[in-house]
């Protein structure tokens, strides 16, 4: 199994490597690059959430509680006092940690239904509708920090089962098999609303065709791929 701080630095690698790739064609600007860097990085640990390591979820827990903070922070408007701020916070602080989290740690199994493909897009379809819905960002940027998440998560997944292979003595472990599954094939009442829950917040993502004629697009592909090589290169 990779450890966090491997499945950390591969993933960092990899939503980097897209965030530059997508800054370098001017797709997005600086900050909507980092941040894309971030939450794509935040993908590649998210499927450990229903670990038993208490250091891996209180890592986990910290991040998702700043997120949760920011995105109730950004939906309050003008001219809140600082000891309303300030209780807001301690509200999210414990909504996450004291109900949230316990809900994680008894009803999760190590390798259960979130080291799946399904969890994957599940994950991903709820960040595009919380980026949308909570955050300012736009249809654009919603779905690029989904598919972001999707990519990292996906990453975590795929070198888990690498880290069941041991390479030394070509051997396989027993864990194989049990992270980059389609479902959880061992809990298929969980699988199936998850399947529901997926197809119901699908129908609340924002505006698929913009989002389709410019992040599908020819255009796009030829924008990242002529923007590669300074221009000095290039002739
Ligand atoms: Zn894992």
């Amino acid at each position: 199994m990779a450890n966090f701080k491997t499945h950390i630095q591969i993933s960092a690698i990899s939503s980097g490597v897209l965030s530059t790739s997508l800054l370098g064609a001017n797709i997005v600007n600086s900050t909507e690059a980092v941040l894309l860097w971030i939450v794509g990085t935040l993908g590649g640990v998210l499927p450990d959430v229903d670990s038993d390591n208490s250091t891996t979820l209180n890592i986990l827990f910290g991040i998702i509680t700043l997120l949760s903070i920011t995105a109730v922070l950004s939906q309050l408007g003008e001219g809140v006092s600082t000891l309303e701020i300030w209780v807001v916070i301690a509200l999210v602080y414990g909504f996450t940690n004291w109900f949230v989290r316990p809900i994680f740690e008894s009803y999760t199994v190590h390798r259960g239904i979130f080291h799946s493909l399904l969890s994957s897009v599940f994950i991903s379809a709820l960040s595009i509708v919380i980026a949308y819905e909570l955050t300012y960002l736009n249809a654009i940027m919603s779905w690029l920090m989904g598919l972001f998440i999707f990519i990292g998560y996906i990453t975590h997944l795929v070198l888990d089962e690498v880290y069941s292979v041991d390479f030394s003595n070509v051997r396989v472990k027993r864990s194989f098999g049990t992270a980059c599954k389609l479902y959880e094939y061992k809990n298929i009442k969980a699988s199936l609303l998850m399947l529901l829950l997926v197809g119901c917040i699908f129908l609340m993502a924002p505006n698929t065709q913009g989002v389709k004629s410019t992040l599908l697009s020819k255009h796009t592909f030829v924008k990242i791929k002529e923007s590669f090589l300074p221009l000095a290169l290039k002739s």
